[in-house]
């Protein structure tokens, strides 16, 4: 019997649980499914990101709901309108076989009306952002006053994003006989508060520690400019020579592109997506488990299922549309207990979106380099040693040697080794010799300032009877600004920080200034530091690692740019650094580096045989 019926779950969704191709529930699915489906329970689910919590109480949902009845029995209210699309779409997924079952989303930034005209054809289920249900829900344009279910999905993140009142505001508008499920990947004071003011005697369900899984992925990005992608994902990879790992592009058709220019450069790569035959894509996931593929291109969807361990690096070539859609992508590395790498490559524009993928996943990024030359050549240096120590010898050579060792006769230990290392090391020297910096010019400046968020202080705190969450409410109200643009609220005793967008940072002073509240005289500032330069590992992984001890060539070619990025420390670079900058020698690709790369081929095929 399939792990799925035992939990209790009817033939229509097996079937569309089959046909998504899920083989066994996981934990959190385990553990939530056969209470929901036979008891009217609160409940708490915490479990991590990625661990299918949307199933654990998605299938419940549907299989309870009826669907002869048009009125709106359940609702999930979720923290963004990225999350509430993807909700709403494995919702329709998983009730595909269920005849007159309507799921809508509900979400700002969309049309009001059609979302009301969709809601009056009948939605038994509604998926919402608290925002623009709120909204609906004043005029009287959703009812809700009948609902049996409902839902705070990732419950923490919408706490943490000042959705406390909307929530409140909203489940007032919903009947008291209800069942309430909170599912979440964390436990903050806040959320134990929500579950205690909303919910009767829930039973709790823990899966895993949290966070344990995506702890095992570090977070790292590059900034570079646009057209200089895919020379810096060929440098990550040649710095990792052991590399396993999938790289994620937006489309089919980059995706296609970026593999084909890998084959043709000589890494063992492959494309996966949807316009391959089942056939081919199943040939191409056999011999990626074979190792005999070390960079696997996909696109999300085709990616889906991929479950091969020890993938080490999770290369985003592009970031998704959806950030949500990130959490997935990471999550191809760093299984079964192993640590995985999970990079971004991004242009100065996308930079800041990382900041986004860092509240969803709730971890930091590190920003990093793209190596240099040198470094890379270093690398390949070493594993090349590396791999020669722990070759076996192969004693068919034996009756060769004499002949072979004529040849050396009179050579140092030292001389061989320079010369036999030579033959390798040169041909990447040659290749990344007279390399350019890939490193976006500038870009830490656009990630921390432009767009940024100003840090401002505010004496009012604890002892004005604000928490967090009211003070935000408060400076929203105030400021009459969004959700997402006052954060980091920081109440002390006396005083509090908060941070709004830099763009807005003069109409904040504007409105401060002669401002009262219960009948003291408000005085805002704005601090000395900017979020972005508190953040931790913002700034790690600058700089030349091997700047000093190398040779001319090196020197040159890293110098300009490294005055470049550091000309606010008073380097008195000048026209110099330009001539660097706009890139003479060395772009990596077929134009100028033909030979090259056909010898770095060469390297790659090698390696691949082995
Ligand atoms: P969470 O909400 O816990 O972060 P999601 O519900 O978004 O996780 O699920 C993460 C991914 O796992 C989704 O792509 C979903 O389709 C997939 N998934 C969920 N349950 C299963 C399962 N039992 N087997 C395989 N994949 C699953
Ligand atoms: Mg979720």
């Amino acid at each position: 019997m399939n792990k799925f019926e035992l939990l209790g779950l009817n033939d229509a969704l097996l079937q569309a649980i089959k046909d998504m191709g899920f083989e066994s529930p996981s934990e959190v699915q385990e553990k939530a499914i056969p209470i929901l489906l036979q008891e009217d329970t609160d409940m708490v689910a915490l479990a991590q990101t990625g661990t299918g919590k949307t199933a654990a109480f998605g299938f419940p949902l549907i299989q309870k709901i009826d669907v002869n009845n048009r009125k709106t029995q359940g609702l999930i209210l979720s923290p963004t309108r990225e999350l509430c699309l993807q909700i709403t779409n494995e919702l329709k997924n998983y009730s595909k076989y269920f005849k007159g079952l309507n799921t809508v989303a509900i979400y700002g930034g969309a049309s009001i009306t059609d979302q009301a005209s969709q809601i009056k054809k009948g939605a038994q289920i509604i998926v919402a952002t608290p925002g623009r249900m709120q909204d609906m829900v004043n005029r009287k344009l959703v009812d809700i006053s009948a609902i049996e279910y409902c839902i705070l999905d990732e419950a923490d993140e919408m706490l943490n994003m000042g959705f406390y009142e909307d929530i409140t505001e909203i489940l007032s508008h919903t009947p008291r006989e209800k069942s309430t499920w909170l599912f979440s990947a964390t436990m903050p004071k806040e959320v134990s508060t929500i579950a205690k003011k909303f919910m009767r005697t829930p039973i709790e369900i823990t899966v895993g520690t949290k966070n344990m899984g995506t702890s095992n992925v570090s977070h790292e990005y590059f900034v570079v400019n646009a057209r200089d992608r895919y020379a810096a994902l060929k440098r990550l990879a040649d710095a990792n020579p052991d590399i396993f790992s999938v790289i994620f592009c937006r489309t089919k058709r980059d995706t296609q592109k970026v593999a084909e220019q890998l084959i043709e450069d000589g890494y063992n790569a492959a494309a996966l997506h949807g316009d391959l035959s089942q056939n081919q894509r199943d040939l191409v996931m056999k011999s990626f488990r074979g190792r005999q593929i070390q960079m696997l291109v996909a696109t999300d969807v085709a990616a889906r299922g991929i479950d091969v361990d020890d993938i080490t690096h999770v290369i985003n070539y592009q970031l998704p549309d959806e950030i949500e859609t990130y959490t997935h992508r990471s999550g191809r590395t760093g299984r079964a207990g192993k640590s995985g790498v999970s990079m971004v490559i991004v242009s100065k524009s996308e930079a800041r979106k990382i900041k986004g993928i860092e509240r969803i996943i709730g971890q930091s990024f590190e920003r990093k380099e793209i190596p240099d030359g040198r470094e890379i050549c270093e690398v390949q240096l070493f594993h090349l040693a590396n791999e020669i120590s722990k070759t076996e010898i192969n004693h068919e050579i034996d009756k060769y040697l004499p002949s072979i060792a004529e040849l050396f006769e009179g050579l140092t230990k030292e001389e061989l080794l320079k010369k036999f290392f030579s033959v390798e090391f040169t041909r990447f020297f040659n290749y990344y010799n007279n390399a350019q910096d890939l490193n976006a010019k500038g870009s830490t400046e656009v990630y921390e300032d432009e767009g940024d968020s100003t840090r401002f202080f505010i004496n009012v705190g604890a002892k004005d009877d604000f928490d967090w969450m009211s003070l935000k409410d408060f400076l929203k109200a105030t400021l009459d600004l969004g959700r997402d643009d006052v954060n980091r609220v920081e109440v002390k005793d006396s005083f509090s920080f908060f941070n709004v967008d830099s763009s807005k940072a003069e109409e904040v002073i504007r409105i401060f200034q002669d401002f009262k509240h219960n009948g003291r005289h408000i005085n805002v500032e704005i601090t000395k530091k900017s979020a972005g330069k508190e953040r931790s590992g913002g700034r790690k992984g600058g700089g030349f690692k091997g700047k000093d001890k190398g040779s001319q060539s090196f020197d040159k070619s890293s110098k300009g740019a490294d005055k470049g990025r550091r000309r606010s420390s008073g380097s008195p670079s000048g026209g110099k650094r330009r001539s660097s900058d706009s890139g003479t020698g060395g772009r990596e690709g077929k134009k100028s580096g033909g030979r090259s790369s056909s010898i770095e081929s060469s390297i790659k095929r090698r390696r691949s045989k082995k």
